[in-house]
């Protein structure tokens, strides 16, 4: 391109007039120095681009359009979805041993010339499968809901106006704005930019920022005026006309496919598939030794007879042996606690995070935005010579014109309430920016005004300071009174300023200016509400809340005073930090809460310190740079609202409102979820020792494979009740009082802890013996009600069974407590009622006879409720006694 010439495009300006700044505001940079060239006085052509029909590229698609669009080109998916059928869903479920078992004992009875038992045995694996299947279809959906929700999001133009879709719902033709930390979603056309770099690293495998502009300006593969899918965006902004999406884009087409995240096993899912395949291999072992010893007892029985009586018996030894529900209580429990976070504001990623939640101990906090509420005002101000209008005069020129910085915007807003307007303070011509960067601490403007060149600038006053010519005694006074402010949890700014004579004479970088040192700005950033109490919350908690800020030292000690974060005059600044090693690091960290003038980068090492040191860590973060600090953490944080895509995709858990007491009730919650994984597997385990203990037992006493207390069709019938105790009932108990009293749970323990074990087996134990005692009872004292005697048996199971539940809600609290939490829970009452109605049919309805049951007595039946009631609440007087 000729120099000289420079070609702007139209769509440039569709936003408003097009004066002198607004050009030189929406200018990419090389055309910025283009400006700055023609102010210098070199003659340059500016030619507006008139082929760009500005209105029409600005409002993008219609609604309508888009739809039509969509469905021919379909979703803007790197990776084809794939299509979960319902029938392979069926057969998963089928793969599963235990339905091997039950289909095995069907078709022995099918043999045995017993079709009826054979039919209803496999009505009872109907139904079972049937529940299987909806909850995996429910837990896929709940999901696929979450991954929705946290799926990449972009800014479109549709109808003229700006809206936010899922960056899946993109279609080419589509006009969608992109800017700093956003991760590119499809191909296209520049249509407008704004000082826009990109990172294309990830195509191109070199790792600098490209500038991007409407013009090409050269011929190269990958081209500057326009952008590509999976790169990303480092500073700037744009406007894309969309080309190409999914497959089609050059990413796409690679086949890198980033989206592509599966689903791995939590550590949790990993324990307790090691935990069936034990409970499998010991019900290995024991069917052999049923099948031999049923063998040996059957001397009277025909050859065939007694092969198929003694595989019947282990097959029901087998069947109640193996808790296959384990893996549906993890999914279930899992997946919906996420989605009860999600309800609230706090967005799970990946699922394993839910389990770690729980463990966390020590956790990382921004104090901007997170602890404080970012709303900012103006509360003091000290000048140097008193002049609080030309203070106030130049710290407003010193702001973006079009401010969304919060403490900016307080600026403005104070200027304006001095009769400083916004006309009065941008009235000149902007001619160059200083930017703000988290190193640097400052910025600066440059404004041609009233025929003089001003630079106003403010930042940190120790940034600012350096740059001005002070004597010792005006230092010592700006120092004090910065302390001064600072001790109020005010953040304080310096504001300087630079007259130059001629444009030639501009700086090319802001620490090449020599500034008059005007004054300070005090800001106050209220904490938010609730910090405070949850703060106490987290120490009672045993969880230690660490304060990460830029800002300085004396006011980040002040605010974390004010919310209660212990040892808050202990404080490292980012300048220290560089001077640790990792292991003075490591050693500082154990008694410091508050990180003070940190970059980004520094998050990184904080996070690696305490990690090292054997904490689980959860860091907030927002910018491009904590990207690689919050994947560090065990559970990185993203800022919803004001954090960036990158952030985002980064982190394990987004925080929709940017609140702290979010972060805490979210940890609170996970423990909640983790304790009812536990009493759900307790149970499980209780649960199944009656019942695996009735059928090994009952053969070795020589028991006729008739009079057997359990059948297969039993064991399955008591599976269908199990089920959905443990992964509904279980899934909704509300959390312990106690949740947040306790230490973070140690992260290395396991989910069945000798405790739990030890507390599940004497439960099961005294269940089993309360079953099978009477069932023994009845049976010997009269062969001829072996119906009665099972009766009895099975329905003190299922009673108990409603009761455990209530007891192993807490190991503190007594049973009707939790109950009393739960009584408006309609779920809780329809398992109740349930089981209450099925313990009716199956007693006393022509069903019970199919079954091999029979009616009780009322008498029995009395039996069998005060049978149940103490065979499980003696727990509670151990709760008495564990209390006291
Ligand atoms: P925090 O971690 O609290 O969000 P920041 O990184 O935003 O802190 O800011 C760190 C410091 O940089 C502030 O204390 C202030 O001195 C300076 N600073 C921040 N924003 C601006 C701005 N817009 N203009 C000038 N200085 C700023
Ligand atoms: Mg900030």
């Amino acid at each position: 391109m000729p120099v000289g010439q420079y070609i702007v495009p139209r769509a440039f300006f569709a936003y408003g007039t097009i004066t002198e700044r607004t050009l030189f505001m929406h200018c990419h940079r090389a055309i910025k120095q283009k400006f700055l060239d023609i102010r210098l006085g070199i003659k340059m052509e500016v030619t507006f681009m008139t082929n760009l029909n500005n209105s029409a590229e600005i409002v993008g698609l219609t609604n309508s359009e888009a739809k039509l669009l969509q469905e021919r080109y379909g979703k803007n998916n790197i990776v084809p979805e794939k299509k979960e059928s319902f029938i392979r869903k069926v057969l998963e479920v089928l793969k599963e041993p235990m339905f091997l078992l039950l289909l095995v004992a069907a078709t022995i009875y099918f043999i045995l010339g017993e079709p009826r038992d054979g039919i209803i045995m496999l009505i009872f694996v109907v139904a079972v499968i049937g529940i299987d299947v909806v909850q995996e279809w429910k837990t896929d959906k709940t999901l696929k809901a979450l991954r929705n929700l946290s799926a990449p999001h972009i800014t479109v133009i549709r109808d003229g106006i700006e809206s936010t879709i899922n960056s899946e719902d993109l279609v080419p033709g589509d006009l969608m704005i992109i800017s700093e930390g956003v991760k590119v979603p499809a191909d296209g056309f520049i249509i407008k930019a704004n000082d826009l770099c990109i990172d294309e690293s990830s195509l191109t495998g070199e790792s600098i920022c490209i500038w991007k502009s409407v013009i090409a300006n050269n011929n190269n593969y990958w081209k500057n005026n326009y952008c590509y899918a999976g790169t990303l965006v480092i500073q700037g902004r744009g406007i894309i006309k969309v080309e190409k999406i999914g497959v089609e884009t050059e990413y796409g087409k690679i086949g890198k496919n980033v989206y592509d995240a599966k689903e791995e096993a939590t550590p949790l899912q990993k324990q307790t598939s090691t935990l069936v395949k034990i409970c499998a291999y010991i019900a290995a072992i024991l069917f052999l030794l049923v099948v031999m010893i049923t063998y040996v007892n059957l001397m009277d029985y025909s050859f065939k007879d007694r092969i198929i009586e003694s595989i019947l018996s282990a097959i029901t030894l087998a069947m109640a042996m193996i808790p296959e529900e384990f893996p549906v209580i993890l999914t279930v429990v899992l997946s919906m606690g996420a989605w009860r976070l999600a309800k609230k504001n706090s967005l799970v990623r990946k699922l394993p995070s839910v389990e770690t939640l729980g463990a966390v101990s020590v956790l990382c906090v921004d104090k901007t935005g997170t602890i404080t509420m970012n709303k900012m005002t103006v509360k003091d101000i000290w000048t140097i010579k008193n002049d609080i209008k030309d203070f106030s005069t130049i710290m407003g020129m010193a702001c973006e014109v079009e401010a969304y910085d919060p403490m900016e915007q307080a600026i403005i807003e104070y200027c304006e309430k001095n009769d400083i307007t916004k006309d009065i303070l941008f009235s000149g011509t902007l001619i160059k920016e200083y930017s703000f960067t988290n190193k640097r601490k400052m910025m600066g403007h440059v404004w041609k005004k009233d025929g003089g060149i001003i630079v106003a600038t403010k930042g940190s006053p120790e940034k600012i300071m350096a740059l001005c010519d002070l004597d010792k005694e005006l230092k010592k006074d700006i120092s004090s009174k910065m302390k001064e402010m600072s001790l109020r949890g005010l953040r304080v700014i310096a504001v300087g300023k630079m007259v130059i004579e001629k444009e030639e004479e501009i700086p090319r970088n802001l620490e090449q200016c020599k500034l008059e040192f005007l004054g300070l700005v005090a800001l106050q950033d209220p904490p938010r509400e609730t910090v405070k109490e949850d703060i106490a919350n987290c120490s009672r908690a045993g969880i230690r809340v660490v304060m990460i800020t830029g800002d300085n030292g004396i006011t980040a000690s002040a605010i974390a005073k004010d919310v209660g974060i212990i040892g808050n005059d202990n404080i490292i600044t980012g300048d220290i930090i560089d001077t640790l090693s990792d292991e003075e690091l490591r050693e500082k960290v154990k008694n410091t809460n508050i990180f003070s003038r940190v970059v980004p980068e520094h998050k990184m090492r904080i996070v690696k310190a305490f990690k090292e040191n054997g904490e689980i860590v959860a860091m907030t973060g927002d910018g491009v740079n904590d990207a690689p600090a919050l994947k560090k953490a065990d559970i990185g944080i993203a800022m919803g609202k004001r954090g960036s895509e990158v952030a985002r995709e980064a982190a394990d858990l987004i925080l929709l409102d940017d609140n702290f007491s979010t972060i805490v009730y979210t940890v609170k919650d996970g423990r909640r979820i983790y304790d009812n994984i536990k009493k759900a597997i307790g149970y499980v385990f209780a649960i199944h020792i009656p019942i695996a203990f009735s059928s090994l037992l009952a053969p070795l006493l020589g028991i006729g494979s008739k009079e057997l207390l359990l059948l297969p069709i039993h064991v399955v019938l008591l599976e269908l009740i199990i089920d959905p105790t443990c992964s509904i009932v279980l899934e909704r108990q509300p959390a312990e009082d106690s949740i947040m009293e306790k230490k973070p749970r140690n992260p290395n323990e396991k989910i069945l802890t000798s405790n739990l074990l030890i507390k599940s087996v004497i439960q099961g134990f005294v269940l089993f013996i309360a079953a099978f005692g009477i069932y023994y009872i009845y049976l010997i004292r009269n062969q001829s009600s072996v119906e009665v005697a099972r009766s009895m048996a099975i329905s003190i199971i299922m009673i108990s069974n409603l009761l455990l539940v209530q007891v192993n809600n807490s190991n503190k609290e007594y049973a009707y407590k939790s109950f009393i939490k739960l009584r408006k829970d309609k779920v809780m009452w329809s398992v109740i009622i349930a089981t209450m109605v099925a313990i009716v049919v199956i007693l006393y309805t022509p069903i019970s006879s199919l079954l091999k049951l029979a009616p009780l007595t009322i008498g029995n039946m009395i039996l069998v409720l005060l049978i149940s009631v103490s065979s499980i609440m003696w727990y509670e007087i151990v709760k008495f006694f564990k209390n006291r």
